[in-house]
């Protein structure tokens, strides 16, 4: 041990007048953070008075864990809707994210390569079950994905290979996949799991091309699918008001969706363009919460690189659970400690002593906003949480917001209208072209 990661050594950096939120160690509090040798040194009381080397004085502000997005699309230039990893991640909040099914076997060494290595966020992929991964937005081109496409062998090599960054994968449950080869890819995708020891993340709700000839019902689709998941895997888009979804068009939960919920497999919010606030309360009504809250950030399925119509964020998210009742430490919870616990990974999504020194700052922001649904519902809120730095293995990065506008107006991104913080200074973040 060298002598600046020493116990004794002065800390780097403190973390002061701020109210730390840290469910998976049961804390919420008025706490100091100390910093280092880029990881967490202690959360307690007080540690300003202990020697360090430089403080941060938040104003007051909320710190978590960094916040982690279990669904985004980051396979930017491959893929015609991916984003850049650190628009997605660090300048928007969120320390890790997981990319879902972007990149797939044969594709996944320009995936480490290009965005893994080079990203300021930690990157972590869950691998598409076919070999290509998804390179159109709405999974176009019928050949990429039929069950020839599958080599499960592979899979399970390339998670052994790189089990830091392949946390699990992707496949897909509803009508387009199950028209055209019913339960054939998506089985294979179950065996890919069971062999690997991972988790599946399936999407719901209508996105292939869909095979009219063969298309299911849509109340057959999810008791097809549900049965074949393990505990641990996850369902995405909890929220949506799809017809073949996991409410579909019914106004109440479905009997084979509580019975999958009862046998522990997760559910996400998935944000994207599938959240109904009408079927978050309904479901909120019924005990029903997102275990997880990813975003599903991503371009124009139907253009290239164009992120004109995006308009929805993980941090936008955040707000908009809290503005359909949930409370603060239950939405951090979704954001830090359970999305840690679903990728298997202990060292982020805590403040634990030793973890990497991985921040979310939120900083309340007064003022009317209103939010809007895939429905065109809109809730009015007086007050939103936005994130207003990140700290990413001890270095302070100031979050560019520039995905944030369900959350800050475009004239304003970033908001602008916070004094900085004492003490903070943009650290570089590598350009991205
Ligand atoms: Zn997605």
């Amino acid at each position: 041990m060298d002598a600046s990661t020493s116990p004794t050594a002065p800390l780097d950096r403190v973390l002061t007048n701020c109210r730390v939120i840290d469910p998976a160690n049961n804390i919420d509090g008025r706490l100091d953070v100390g910093i280092r040798a880029g990881r967490i040194a202690a959360v307690a009381p007080d540690l300003i008075r202990q020697p360090h080397r430089g403080a941060l004085d938040l104003g007051g502000a909320v710190v978590t864990p960094g916040f982690v997005d279990v669904h985004v699309h980051v396979y930017e230039w491959v893929t015609n809707f991916g984003v850049a990893a650190d628009a997605a991640g660090v300048h928007s909040g969120a320390t890790t994210i997981v990319d879902q099914g972007s990149t797939g076997a044969w594709t996944f060494g320009g995936f480490k390569a290009f965005i893994v290595d080079p990203a300021r966020t930690d990157v972590r992929a869950f691998v598409s079950i076919n070999v290509a991964g998804a390179l159109k937005g709405g999974m176009e081109g019928e050949a990429l994905h039929n069950p020839g496409m599958v080599r499960v062998d592979e899979l399970v090599g390339l998670a052994a290979a790189h089990p830091r960054v392949v946390r699990g994968f992707k496949c897909h449950g509803e009508s387009g996949a199950l028209s055209h080869w019913d339960l054939a890819v998506f089985l294979k995708a179950v065996e890919a799991g069971k062999r690997a020891g991972l988790p599946l993340y399936v999407h719901t709700g209508e996105l292939f091309p869909v095979d009219e000839t063969h298309r299911p019902s849509p109340e057959a689709v999810l008791p097809k699918v549900l049965p074949h998941l393990k505990p641990g895997d996850m369902l995405a888009h909890v929220y949506s008001s799809m017809p073949d979804g996991v409410v579909g068009r019914g106004n109440r939960v479905p009997d084979v969706v509580r019975a999958a919920r009862d046998q522990g497999v997760l559910f996400d919010l998935g944000h994207g363009v599938n959240l109904s606030f009408r079927i978050a309360r309904m479901m909120m009504d019924a005990g029903i919460y997102p275990d997880t809250i990813g975003s599903d950030v991503h371009g124009d399925f139907n253009s290239y690189h164009d992120l004109s119509i995006l308009d929805y964020s993980l941090a936008g998210a955040v707000n908009k659970l809290l503005a359909l009742g949930m409370s603060l430490g239950d939405v951090i919870a979704r954001v830090t400690a359970a999305p840690a616990r679903f990728l298997g990974d202990a060292t982020i999504g805590a403040l634990t002593p030793g973890n990497p020194a991985d921040l979310t700052v939120l900083e309340r922001v007064d003022g009317d906003w209103t939010f809007r649904d895939s429905e065109g519902e809109r809730i009015a809120v007086t007050a939103r949480w936005v994130p207003r730095l990140v700290i990413k293995d001890g270095d302070v990065i100031v979050p560019d917001c520039g995905l944030l506008s369900d959350l800050l107006p475009a004239d304003g991104r970033p908001l602008g209208v916070t004094r900085p913080f004492a003490g903070v200074q943009q650290a570089a973040v590598p350009a991205r072209r």
